[in-house]
């Protein structure tokens, strides 16, 4: 198969526009007329901060975000953020909520708890297969934030109708590593959102931090600087550290490409391309099953079973694979096959993944 008949369901690192790549592989030995390329570039260079300038000015234009937000491009990925904000948050009030509808939740619960004392929102869930209605949640009126996963990436758990206004006393912190640019947000609801990059921005790598100005340098004694939000704000560029400078030039890249195409635009063929897999699923009869509740389905991450037959769903990923559809191998804790719908997956991919589960389905009765 060649390079344009591949289509790449991978939850992450995921496929990036061919446009894109192809602008980097266009400036990779020479970044405008520098004669050296981005990986070889200072960090406190005039040519870096540029190029670190642009792409937070892009992604402020493209999602709307607030002067009163700093945008850090940070390392470490989701699971450093999600581990650094109680530390950056909490003071003598060392009390949080978490709401857990999945697995990249349940980390930043398991986290959270080292530092200091959780209350979880809701019970475990056997599976996570949607939420409970906000009538049954327990929430600590005095905890110093809110914490959810606004999109679970393994489970494929969305929030469409967020409870905001019931919970609008509350200090809502949010990852939105999986979804963060497949729709509009309102940043007012929130004082810190974070998303590892490697979904809908860029290349794996480089973590975004939004984070509402009044909330930085309120950190435990105890944080180490590099995990420090007001060491990141201070220093020149937003640069305490070496930063990431590849990743952030290339979720720069996709992050024009994206403000060129626009929000409205992505977010209704995120709603298309989910709409067609999920229409197409339900009406299989139980051949194909989707296990989440329909008010929280992923526009973004679909898992599904096979017939609940690991052996068939084996087969289905092997042969999926030589027609061109790759990665479709669902997460190691859930099996089963997931098929993640980024930005970057074209209509064309979901129709050709849904024909051929069609196909599949008629020779494996
Ligand atoms: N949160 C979500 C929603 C994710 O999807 C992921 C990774 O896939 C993480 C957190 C952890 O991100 P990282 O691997 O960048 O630490």
């Amino acid at each position: 198969k060649t390079q344009d008949e591949i289509y790449n369901f991978s939850a992450g690192p995921c496929c990036l526009p061919k446009e894109v790549l192809k602008k980097a592989q266009e400036e990779l030995l020479d970044w405008n007329g520098t004669g050296i390329s981005v990986m070889e570039m200072s960090h406190r260079s005039k040519a870096f901060k540029d190029i670190t300038g642009k792409a937070e000015k892009d992604l402020r234009t493209l999602m709307n975000i607030p002067d009163n937000y700093h945008v850090l491009f940070l390392q470490g990925g989701a699971s450093l953020q999600y581990s650094a904000i109680p530390f950056n948050l909490l003071d003598d009030n060392k009390k949080m909520n978490y709401l857990v509808t999945g697995f990249w939740g349940a980390g930043a619960f398991r986290n959270a708890k080292k530092v200091g004392d959780v209350t979880e929102v809701i019970k475990p869930l056997e599976t996570y297969n949607g939420c409970t209605d906000f009538s049954e949640w327990t929430i600590d009126k005095d905890a110093k934030y809110f914490h959810f996963c606004d999109n679970e990436t393994v489970d494929g758990v969305e929030f469409h109708n967020f409870p905001y206004e019931e919970l609008k006393d509350q200090l809502l912190v949010c990852d939105m590593s999986s979804n963060l640019c497949s729709r509009s947000v309102d940043w007012n609801r929130y004082g810190l959102v974070y998303a590892g990059a490697q979904k809908n921005v860029g290349p794996a790598g480089v973590t975004i931090v939004i984070v509402r100005d009044d909330l930085v340098g309120k950190q435990l004694d105890i944080t180490p600087d590099v995990m420090n939000y007001k060491k990141h704000v201070d220093s020149p560029g937003h640069c305490y550290n070496t930063p990431c400078c590849w990743s952030i030039y290339m979720a720069g890249l996709n992050i024009e490409y994206m403000l060129k195409k626009g929000l409205d635009k992505i977010e209704e063929e995120a709603q298309t391309k989910s709409s067609m897999l999920y229409d197409y699923i339900d009406g299989t009869e139980g051949y194909y099953v989707n296990p989440v509740d329909p008010a929280y389905r992923s526009r973004i991450n679909i898992p599904f079973r096979v017939k609940s037959d690991e052996k068939l769903e084996e087969k289905f990923v092997e042969e999926a694979k030589k027609e061109g559809l790759v990665q479709l191998k669902g997460h190691v804790s859930v099996g089963g096959i997931r098929a993640s719908i980024y930005n970057a997956m074209p209509i064309e991919g979901v129709k050709k993944l849904v024909s051929f589960m069609e196909k599949f389905k008629e020779e494996n009765p």
